[in-house]
């Protein structure tokens, strides 16, 4: 019998020029072990399971062999970070390949914490168990909520230690992207490269992400157009379920359309527009309210990036790239406001007037709100976990719902579906992955991890053993605060 797993790689990147990428092996580590492994998505890649979860699939996800036909890179970029241009590149990440899919699909299979590379500045290479368990965890999590997001395949500890404040235990995360085309990929085109590298890399974008685009005259113009729109769809979806990204640096935004890099990202309790959990955005410049303003800023330097290939004449290309900018909020607007009305039962065709939503969001900023239990609350009719449902505020707000509900041609039935589907009855909330977090670092107990994991996958399902986890939180969390880079 031939134990195979199934790896399928190409390495269509390393057909850029050579400023892109370095090639670069993982540093081995010490002693790997299992800590996670994704057994749905490990089938999604074409990947055997049982054969993967053998020593040669430890192997290959802790960086300690290279598997066939893995030619290990790591990739050039730069980008603003808060604000601020600097060359960057994968510094602690090594993609192995793209697989490919048994449908054909390509998928980048990156190794997060995978050691040194020439793009590691002082940085160490190395990722901790907590932080990795952490991107597992919510990224799977955004994947459950139906948002697109880069996707975690494994956990495997190295048996080494990374010195932080404090000696923590070491992680590999197997990250798995549709790409890790970043704005700040173009970004790093444009300031190094010709205008010939910039075309090969935009046409490659195009390949890969939106190859009906291909054969079009104007492709460069209608791929921005086309990459604004999914960012602005992308933002709608994080903030309608109270995402709050927390690093929204050029670098951490792709060209695909996939949330990327989980350090301090978290969800909000209490709905506060102006929310921020990062411990180093001090002038809350990724609010959960700037999220859209930080969008448009990054997007405007992609289209600068692609400015020269945009059209031949230089104001006529700043004028379209303008124009599609300018485009980004009515994307967003349109995606957020059918979204805010399914979460409240309005089906997209239904009219209601823009001022009985401020209405809603005014009271839940006003009272303090806990936002997904309020839309949990709506959904399910259970109105028994917040005190301010007591509100005279809130009982006026909610009569004139029930008359706009009941005006509805459609039936309660479906009225409820949309609702549930539009409402996760669980986030992963910041106290429930603390929680977890640290039974599993601290006492090596992955079992409340795992079932909080399996609660997540789908959080509209309203099962029973959900209702584990809606819980409001402790008033601590009113402080909550997030680390990245750790
Ligand atoms: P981020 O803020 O997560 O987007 O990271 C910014 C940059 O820092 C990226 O280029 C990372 O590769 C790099 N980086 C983060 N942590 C480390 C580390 N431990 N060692 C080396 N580079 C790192
Ligand atoms: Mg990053
Ligand atoms: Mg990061």
């Amino acid at each position: 019998e031939v134990k195979e797993i199934g790896w399928q790689f190409e390495d269509s990147y390393t057909t850029l020029a050579d400023k892109f990428f370095t090639f670069t092996n993982p540093n081995p580590v010490k002693s790997p072990d299992w800590v996670m492994i994704n057994e749905d998505l490990a089938n999604e890649l074409g990947l055997n399971i049982n054969h993967l979860k053998n020593v040669e699939g430890l192997r290959a996800l802790s960086g300690n062999q290279i598997p066939r036909g893995s030619k290990p890179i790591a990739q050039a970029y730069a980008g603003h970070q808060f604000g601020y241009f600097t060359i960057l590149g994968d510094g602690r990440a090594i993609l192995l390949g793209e697989q490919i899919t048994p449908n054909k699909s390509r998928f980048d299979i990156q190794l997060k914490g995978a050691g040194k590379t020439p793009y590691s500045r002082g940085g160490d290479g190395r990722a901790a168990l907590g932080p990795m368990l952490r991107e597992y965890l919510i990224s799977e999590a955004m994947y459950g909520l139906g948002i697109p997001t880069t996707r975690a395949l494994a956990v495997v500890t190295t048996g080494e230690q990374v010195m932080r404040e404090q000696a923590l235990p070491g992680a590999v995360l197997t990250r798995v992207a549709s790409s890790h085309l970043r704005v700040g990929t173009f970004q790093f085109a444009r300031q190094f490269g010709t205008i010939q590298e910039l075309k090969q890399l935009a046409d490659y974008a195009i390949s890969r992400h939106y190859p009906h685009l291909t054969e079009l005259r104007n492709k460069y113009i209608l791929f921005l157009k086309e990459v604004i729109e999914n960012q602005a769809k992308l933002v709608a979806k994080w903030d309608l379920v109270g995402f709050v990204h927390g690093v929204m640096n050029t670098d951490n935004m792709t060209i695909s359309g996939e949330t990327i890099d989980y350090g301090p990202c978290a969800f909000i309790d209490q709905y506060n527009p102006s929310t921020v959990f990062s411990s180093i955005d001090q002038h809350g410049r990724y609010a959960y309210n700037q999220q859209k303003p930080v969008a448009i800023w990054n997007l405007a330097r992609l289209a600068e990036s692609l400015l020269p290939i945009l059209a031949e004449d230089k104001s006529h290309a700043i004028n379209q790239a303008q124009s599609l900018l300018k485009s980004f909020s009515d994307v967003y607007d349109h995606a957020w406001t059918v979204g805010m009305k399914a979460k409240l039962g309005f089906f997209e065709v239904t009219n209601v007037e823009q001022s009985f939503i401020e209405e809603f969001l005014n009271l839940m900023n006003k009272f303090q709100a806990d936002y997904t239990d309020t839309f949990r609350a709506l959904t399910v009719n259970d109105f028994s976990r917040q005190k301010w449902f007591k509100s005279k505020e809130f009982k006026h707000w909610f009569s004139k719902w029930e008359q706009k509900i009941a005006q509805q041609t459609a039936s309660k039935e479906d009225i409820t579906r949309l609702m549930r589907r539009s409402n996760p009855m669980i986030i992963p909330r910041n106290y429930l992955v603390e929680d977890v977090l640290e039974k599993a670092v601290k006492d090596g107990d992955y079992e409340p991890f795992t079932k909080l994991h399996l609660a997540l996958k789908n959080p509209y399902a309203y099962s029973n053993e959900q209702l584990a986890y809606i819980n409001l939180p402790p008033e601590s969390d009113q402080r909550y605060q997030t680390f990245c880079g750790t």
